[in-house]
């Protein structure tokens, strides 16, 4: 079931405008929060049951509570957006940006508010120039407004294209000017985060959920979704389908339904081979796995997840071992090379999958690229070395008889066929830069 509240009302006005956004009552939601203490607005969270929307799915009001009191840490508490949306697949909150700024910005607001932080750092992704522009203008518009604004400063920084700096802690480094590399943890942001103080570091989407919450009151909204996925979820649909694009859907949405019904079906009325649920980093679904809530708990179930909730769809002509080349090759180039299993372990995953490919692989070889996903699995320091290796496992795990192919015919069966070059096209835009902190 489609319900908007994040996108809601973009169709039909232009909400980047802040009369526009105000006549319909927006910053109504800041008000009242503003009218409530700290504490008061978290407990609203926590009833919401709210789970960050990045891909991690921490429960939003949880994480806010783990900011000390003033009188526990006397540094200054700060409020970092995630807006380094760079996982192949997704591309919702590009749009959120773009379309709903100003809902975006109160939900920093409240959030500022109730994490008692005067500072909103947004560090967004580099290449997304245009939702950039449309930002920094609606900022601009709210520039004299402190009856909107009430004494917090809000900062935009511009990454320079590396994937790894959406890893919060490798982000706050950017941030502070550093190589952008994920620390270790302990201790965690909400501790010791930016410059050493209390840190929440939250996604777009979520932070575009908040003023509804407020709206509607915590246990209202909870009564949307299932289970472990309260609540809406903005999915970004592309592949092989009619009607790609984002769509605001209830959690619990079955994945036949988003493939089907609001992507229109395969491209051409071909086949579906396979989906992937919540961008490049997650398990595989086969055509035959689609009958799934797009929910935490029912794709848990098939050892998946909505991760940053980009979904994937691939037709019957797919060349699974061309996929995992793709995936495979992008984290051996994102991967920041602080730990020896990710960095060469990717490299190692891209030549067997290349020898695959080319036909040049021996038997031994196909088992030698399980153990290589198993020898990086559970030993890195963040999740990137990880999900590449569970995601290409699982293309070996669901698809295995199509690669023991390229192995007995000595070469794909699939050839210049396989229709990947319009998939997962920004592993092809990603340029890497480690160090990304551009002063807006
Ligand atoms: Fe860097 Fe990879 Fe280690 Fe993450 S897992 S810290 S990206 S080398």
């Amino acid at each position: 079931m489609a319900t908007e509240l994040v996108l809601g009302g973009a169709a039909e006005r232009d909400l980047t405008k802040l009369a526009e956004y105000e006549a319909g009552g927006g910053y109504g939601a800041l008000a009242r929060a503003r009218a409530m203490t700290p504490q008061a607005v978290i407990d609203e969270l926590v009833a919401s049951e709210l789970r960050g929307r990045g891909g991690a799915f921490f429960p939003t009001g949880r994480k806010w509570t783990f900011i000390p009191k003033p009188d526990q840490n006397p540094n200054p508490h700060y409020l970092v957006v995630n807006a380094d949306e760079s996982e192949p697949g997704s591309f919702k909150d590009n749009e959120i940006m773009a379309r709903v700024p100003h809902r975006f910005i109160e939900g920093c607001l409240i959030t500022a508010h109730a994490v008692e932080s005067a500072h909103v750092f947004i560090y967004i992704r580099g290449e997304y120039t245009g939702p950039y522009e449309v930002l920094i203008a609606a900022l601009d518009e709210l520039g004299s407004r402190e009856d909107i604004l009430g004494g917090v400063a809000i900062v935009v920084h511009r990454g320079a294209g590396a994937y790894i700096c959406g890893e919060e802690t490798a982000l706050l480094e950017s941030l502070e000017g550093k190589r952008g590399q994920p620390r270790t943890k302990p201790p965690y942001p909400a501790i010791q985060g930016l410059y050493a103080s209390p840190t929440v570091v939250n996604n777009v989407e979520t932070m575009a959920t908040v003023p509804p919450i407020i709206e509607l009151g915590g246990a209202e909204y909870a009564k949307l979704g299932v289970p472990d996925s309260r609540g809406t979820r903005v999915v970004s649909i592309s592949g092989h389908v009619e009607h790609p694009g984002n769509y605001e859907i209830e959690n619990g949405t079955s994945v036949r339904e988003l493939v089907y019904g609001l992507g229109g079906g395969i491209t051409g009325g071909r086949g579906l081979k396979a989906v992937i649920p919540g961008g490049s980093s997650t398990v595989i679904l086969r055509y035959d796995e689609i009958d799934v809530g797009y929910d935490f708990n029912s794709l848990l179930a098939l050892k998946t997840a909505m991760g940053s909730a980009g979904v994937v769809v691939l037709d019957d002509r797919c060349c699974m071992v061309q996929l995992g080349i793709r995936i495979s090759e992008f984290y051996e180039h994102e991967s920041c090379g602080k730990c020896t299993p990710c960095r060469e372990g990717t490299r190692w995953m891209t030549q067997i999958l290349r020898r695959l490919e080319a036909g040049d692989a021996e038997q031994h070889e196909l088992d030698l690229l399980l153990d290589v996903c198993d020898r990086i699995n559970g030993k890195c320091l963040c999740p990137l070395g990880e999900t590449a290796a569970i995601a290409v496992a699982s293309y070996v795990d669901k698809f295995r008889s199509e690669f023991q192919a390229h192995i007995d015919e000595a070469g794909c069966p699939f050839g210049d066929s396989s229709p990947l070059h319009n998939v997962l096209a920004p592993v092809a835009l990603h340029t890497h830069s480690p160090v990304a902190t551009v002063p807006a």
